[in-house]
């Protein structure tokens, strides 16, 4: 599997869009790599986690098909992770040649509600008609093309029942946990003896620990989750581990995200990292 990190920022962005704090005001005069936009990752071509408003701006920045995803999986329904209201363009007169003329998306009943009702004035029948929304539900194993997906509860939302994913393809295993602060212990059981290729943390408090009822990690929660997982055998000594979703407000500059590298043996993603497992 071949990810590819587009996006690597939390809800507001970094820059953030209102915001002129110390951490924005120094990334909008460094610019490259410490831009970092709302997250979202391609596993191979077809295969994509999330969809945030910044989905086009990937497609142009890394040169990217969008229209060649033809599954899409979806955390949760929040902003930063699923814009629908793009998907009206994905046909009719605003889109020609497409290379997967249909759309499979994938989540829990609340990304189904946010997709109908942010297509609902814009969408044009024979639009709405190639793309298609299935509710997944936790712990069963879902074949997606080529790939087998379990969604595992995240703890994030109180509004609803958010998921990250155990994502497989032939004997190659990811685990995707964004959105999400510390695991619950009843996950855990699930993952037992899956000796997973790489864990991508959510880690958007970078340096600081929120503790097990948080809604997001830092690296402190992720190094607790990485011994729960090491409990349960989920996974190897040569395991990667990414972290990525980073807050402005934990100022992830370059020379911070470089110690947390050194200090915990991570790998700090970046806006278009690619990494291959
Ligand atoms: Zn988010
Ligand atoms: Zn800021
Ligand atoms: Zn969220």
């Amino acid at each position: 599997m071949k990810l590819t990190y587009l996006g690597t920022g939390a809800a507001e962005g970094i820059p953030a869009a209102f915001c002129h704090c110390k951490t924005c005001e120094e990334v909008r005069r460094r610019g490259g790599r410490e831009i970092r936009t709302r997250s979202q990752v391609l596993i191979d071509e077809s295969f994509c986690v999330d969809f945030p408003p910044d989905s086009y701006f990937h497609s142009v920045r890394n040169g990217v098909d969008l229209s060649a995803i033809s599954h899409l999986l979806v955390t949760h329904s929040h902003m930063d992770h699923f814009y629908a209201h793009d998907f009206i363009l994905r046909g009719y007169k605003y889109a020609h040649a497409m290379t997967s003329p249909t759309l499979s998306i994938y989540g829990n009943g609340e990304v189904k509600a946010v997709f109908e009702e942010c297509t609902r004035r814009e969408m044009r029948k024979e639009v709405g008609g190639t793309i298609s929304c299935t509710v997944l539900k936790r712990y069963e194993r879902t074949k997606i093309g080529e790939y087998a997906v379990t969604p595992l509860p995240a703890n994030h939302s109180k509004g609803e029942e958010c998921f990250v994913y155990l994502i497989e393809k032939g004997d190659k295993r990811l685990l995707y946990l964004n959105d999400t602060g510390r695991l619950s212990p009843e996950v855990y059981p699930h993952l037992q003896g899956k000796k997973v290729d790489l864990v991508s943390f959510d880690c958007t408090f970078v340096f600081e620990s929120r503790g097990v009822n948080a809604r997001h990690m830092g690296i402190g929660d992720n190094m607790a989750v990485k011994a729960e997982l090491e409990r349960v055998d989920a996974v190897r000594k040569d395991t990667k581990y990414v972290v990525t979703h980073f807050s402005h407000n934990q100022a992830p500059l370059k020379e911070n995200l470089d110690r947390l590298e050194r200090e915990y043996g991570v790998i700090c993603a970046y806006d278009g990292m690619t990494v291959e497992v």
